[in-house]
């Protein structure tokens, strides 16, 4: 753990044996190659210290996926953040507009529209409409 101008780094490093596809359950012992730079992940605020999450991670080849950095158990696929901190933004989103969003956590619009986009294509029911037969649509005249 570090304080850094910037706010609190706190480096980790992952104990299991194999090496996990981030896009599927391929998993192996084999690894590609040793990424030469620690992956990053924003993590939710302590107080009024930023938090980020360092982790050394190698890669791996993926019969399906090719060369690819493993995935680690805190932060999905593809993403600078830590499962943590977007499930709050998928949480806030459910009741609060993208500005607000980005200016309580302190990151940009497009970042919060990433995030969401992560969030319910891993949480929203794809069969949420299935039963649905009837919609009502009512006309709003100004
Ligand atoms: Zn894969």
């Amino acid at each position: 753990m570090a304080f850094e101008p910037g706010g609190v780094v706190v480096t980790v490093v992952l104990r299991r044996r194999h090496l996990v596809c981030p896009l599927c359950a391929y998993a192996t012992s084999a690894r590609y190659d040793t990424r030469p730079d620690a992956s990053t992940w924003r993590h939710l605020d302590l107080g009024i210290w930023r938090l980020e999450v360092r982790a050394p991670l190698a890669r791996l080849r993926c019969p399906t996926h090719g060369v690819v950095t493993e995935g680690v158990p805190f932060a999905r696929a593809g993403s600078r953040f830590t499962r943590d901190f977007e499930d709050l933004v998928g949480y806030l989103a459910t009741t609060a507009d993208k500005t607000t969003i980005g200016r309580l956590l302190r990151i940009d619009w497009d970042s919060v529209g990433r995030i969401i986009t992560r969030v319910m294509g891993e949480r929203l029911d794809p069969a949420r409409l299935e039963h649905l037969f009837t919609i009502g649509v009512d006309p709003v005249t100004p």
